[in-house]
């Protein structure tokens, strides 16, 4: 787990720079708490010594001993040419060497000065005083294997919570590592078994927010995957359903034409037409099926620019026209001039030509389909429609009739062999742009489809 040991690595390094701090701060911080001890020490005895008689030379040692009880320290009071007058300790074996010490440092100074200086393993402090009206010199030495002690205790006690604090952080580290690893952990194999191409696992949630959010986001992509996958299959099974029986009905009619219709030109003609109409729907079926697939995959980038509805609407109903011509089709149109949209032309067609399409498919027996183009300049709106004269749509039916592969089980004027993907491209399309667009049915009375386009004044400038 690299996560724990990161965690554990951090704690140390931060407990680490922590004692290191401590220790150099301690190590000053205890010296100059002696200095000032010191100081405090010399100032009061100075002070308590100064201008006093020899009678008072009993009092004088009774406080100066008091000091060495309490606070560990030795002090001397000595005339000028080097005589120990009052001691706490008796400094016959070296006070030549400590008086020496002391004069070169105190040596031809007057009463009130005083000083705090080291030397060996002491700290001391002299000062200049005047006792039985002849100056003298107090010397105060505080041992700093004292301070030492102390600091040393001190360490350890910052050692022992250091190293403490070290065996919590690495607990605290493992058991927080754990927490965060396993939920991440799970993660991954579920992740892994989707991959396989199992759908029905479920990413688990986690007390931490960022991955509860990215299995939330995972469960979301799983759905959406899985969506895919069961269109996929779906598509499949569908296409090659749908595909396979206008294959049957060529193979046949051609069989037909070739061993009995072949001499007789009329019957020919019929099965010919056959023949045709099935390859006609064949075109139509692979032209959805590529057409759906094109606009699932490229919605994300909508090419959308400004132009001329009116004109493009025309274009389009001019592709109806041989219907006119050969089946008896009537189009109404009632289109506004000069009307300019901003949309994605090519996908904007498909929405349309399919509209168009299903009015022509599912118009009742009198052939009319009415289609409109009407500006509704207060609220800048293009409004789109097209209309039938069919059987019209059920209420119950109306919201389903935008999914994919939702095929009436109504029968209608002419049965219509469609793939029940028309109206699925049209929502998807307009919902990428953002237009509003429905069905207004009543059965028996016909359908009006409608797409609300935003108007624009026209043409950007060049
Ligand atoms: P297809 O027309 O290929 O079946 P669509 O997605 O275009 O697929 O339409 C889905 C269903 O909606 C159709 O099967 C039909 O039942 C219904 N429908 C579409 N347009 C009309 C219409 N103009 N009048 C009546 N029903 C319609």
């Amino acid at each position: 787990m690299l996560l724990w040991r990161y965690f554990a690595l951090f704690t140390i390094l931060i407990i680490a720079v922590v004692s290191l701090v401590c220790f150099g701060v301690l190590g000053s911080a205890y010296s100059s708490q002696a200095r000032s001890r010191i100081t405090t020490i010399g100032g009061g005895l100075s002070l308590f010594i100064n201008g006093k008689s020899s009678d008072f030379t009993g009092m004088v040692g009774n406080e100066m001993n008091r000091y060495a009880l309490t606070e560990g320290i030795d002090v001397f009071l000595s005339s000028a040419d080097g005589r120990a007058l009052i001691y706490t300790i008796d400094p016959s074996e070296n006070w030549e060497g400590i008086y020496g010490e002391m004069l070169s440092v105190v040596d031809g100074w007057t009463e009130g000065r005083a000083v705090v200086y080291s030397s060996d393993s002491l700290l001391n402090y002299a000062s200049c005083v005047t006792f039985n009206d002849e100056q003298c010199y107090l010397l105060v030495q505080y041992p700093m294997s004292i301070v030492e002690q102390s600091l040393r205790s001190t360490q350890i006690y910052v050692l022992v919570i250091a190293a403490v604090a070290i065996v919590v952080a690495f607990v605290i580290s493992y058991v927080l590592a754990r927490r965060i690893s396993a939920p991440i952990r799970s993660i991954s194999d579920t992740a892994m078994r989707m991959a396989k191409g199992d759908y029905s696992v479920q990413f688990a949630s986690a007390e931490f927010e960022e991955i509860a959010r990215l299995s939330e986001s995972l469960n979301y992509a799983k759905d959406e995957i899985k969506k895919s996958d069961d269109f996929q299959k779906e598509l499949l099974a569908n296409v090659s359903h749908d595909l396979r029986t206008p294959l049957t009905m060529i193979k046949a009619y051609a069989s037909m034409i070739q061993e009995i219709s072949g001499d007789d030109p009329q019957k020919r003609q019929k099965h010919l037409q056959v023949i045709i109409d099935e390859s006609d729907r064949l075109t139509g079926l692979v032209n959805d099926i590529l057409n759906a697939s094109k606009v699932s995959a490229g919605l994300s980038e909508l090419n959308k620019k400004v132009f001329n509805l009116t004109e493009f609407l025309y274009g389009i109903m001019n592709k109806f026209d041989y219907l006119q011509e050969t089946a008896g089709y009537k189009f109404f149109v009632d289109i506004d001039a000069d009307l300019y949209t901003l949309a994605d032309e090519e996908k904007i067609y498909q929405v349309i030509y399919n509209l168009i399409s299903n009015a022509v498919n599912y118009t009742g027996e009198d052939k009319c389909v009415y289609v409109s183009l009407k500006d509704c300049p207060e609220q800048r709106r293009i409004k789109f429609s097209v209309r039938d004269t069919g059987k019209g749509i059920p209420d119950e039916e109306k919201e389903h009739i935008w999914d994919r592969y939702y095929r009436s089980k109504d029968a209608h004027a002419r049965p219509v062999k469609g793939t029940g993907l028309g109206l699925n491209i049209v929502k998807i399309i307009l919902r990428a742009h953002n237009f509003d667009f429905g069905v207004n049915s009543k059965p028996g009375e016909g359908s009006v489809f409608y797409v609300d386009f935003p108007e624009v004044s026209s043409l950007p400038e060049q």
